[in-house]
């Protein structure tokens, strides 16, 4: 149980908001995969994941336990694992889980599995490599995975999919288009010799964003439903999803000349109120917010973080703030909030999101 004072609540309405957003980019038919690895980037993947569960028709996670945490949780959706290794085949079939299967090892092995079982049909996917050079087959493997394919009923391709290098950057749209005609071409060629048709997708948010003619059966969504569109006009059509709180420890009021915090990197010019607030480093706040880079908010107003983040702690400045100790402090409540700390932490908001440690209590709000 969980009692920590420092608190992610999630959204709801705004997760629900931002899925009809998107739901409303796309054809009625289109299925929708809701992203929700990595904790549901830094949320809490079950909590997302049984909100979400009646409104999407696939989630997808990246390793196999982050499956199991979902199942365990009673969530009864197909459930694609995006990373899955051979140490994990048992628990992947145990779980009902539907893995990616990625490289000739893992599909060999997959298929052997299922043979020995044995299993009727059960559910993979297919990942073809189109120029991200990350994870996925080659188009010129299509023969030989179609050969193995015919040799066997135990499993049934579900989806071939492939991932999008650069969505979100217009300045790579003949890179993109290329890619995503690629695709439609392997997914001819596979579709040609297999005997049936598979689930074809390889929009991520910003591919639904720029090419949704690509949307294909089924799109996958992430960093959309956490209110980010990779592109200012399109988050502000979103909500935030993430909220994070706080409250104040202590309260000190400290004189000329004396500092605060390791290092003492903060020295007081004038007589100055800081405030303790229970989140530090390893809680995911970048120690590139420290020394007046970045700030919180108490009692509707800005206090700047001073000194060094401390591993479990930030001290702020409040000496004009009317406040004390056990008040509510918000450490982002807004893209912008988000979007500034993504910033000052020179990263993007996918990196601020999922750095939010698993200490951090999470709450769904409805
Ligand atoms: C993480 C991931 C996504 C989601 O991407 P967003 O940009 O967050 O929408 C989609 N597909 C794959 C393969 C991924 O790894």
């Amino acid at each position: 149980m969980n009692n920590h004072v420092t608190v992610l609540e999630i959204d709801a309405a705004a997760l629900n908001h931002n899925l009809n957003y998107f739901k409303e980019k796309l054809q009625q038919n289109t299925k929708i995969l809701a992203v929700v690895k990595a904790f549901g980037y830094g949320s809490d993947g079950v909590l997302v994941a049984k909100y979400l569960e009646n409104k999407v028709d696939y989630f997808a996670v990246a390793y196999t336990h982050e499956g199991i945490a979902l199942r365990d949780a009673g969530v009864k959706t197909p459930i694609l694992v995006l990373h899955p290794q051979i140490q994990n085949l048992q628990d992947i079939v145990t779980y009902r889980l539907e893995p990616n299967l990625y490289n000739f090892k893992i599909f060999e092995a997959f298929l052997e599995f299922a043979d020995e079982a044995p299993l009727i049909n059960y559910p993979i996917h297919i990942k073809f490599n189109t120029g991200l050079n990350r994870l996925g087959f080659w188009h010129t493997d299509i023969p030989v995975i179609i050969a193995s394919l015919k040799k066997t009923t135990h499993v049934k391709v579900q989806s071939l999919f492939s991932h999008l290098a650069a969505s979100e950057d217009l300045e790579e749209q003949e890179f993109t288009v290329n890619q995503i005609n690629n695709f439609a071409y392997i997914a001819q060629q596979f579709y040609k010799h297999l005997g049936y048709e598979p689930m074809l997708h390889i929009l991520n948010t910003s591919g639904v964003v720029n090419y949704a003619k690509a949307q294909f059966d089924m799109v996958r969504i992430g960093i959309g439903l956490y209110g980010f569109g990779n592109d200012d006009t399109e988050t502000a059509q979103l909500k935030n999803t993430h909220n994070l709180k706080s409250i104040i420890s202590q309260i000190h009021t400290i004189q000329p000349g004396e500092t605060v915090g390791y290092n003492r990197a903060f020295v007081a010019k004038r007589i100055t109120k800081s405030a303790t607030i229970p989140i530090g480093h390893a809680d995911g706040l970048s120690r590139k917010l420290g020394n007046k880079a970045g700030h919180v908010i108490i009692n509707g107003k800005k206090a700047p973080i001073i000194g060094n983040v401390c591993m479990d702690m930030i001290m702020v400045n409040v000496t004009k703030i009317d406040c004390k100790e056990g008040d509510d402090v918000i450490i982002f409540n807004t893209q912008e909030m988000l979007q500034n700390i993504a910033d000052l932490s020179e990263t993007i908001v996918y990196e601020t999101l999922t750095a939010i440690s698993p200490r951090i209590k999470k709450m769904l709000k409805q």
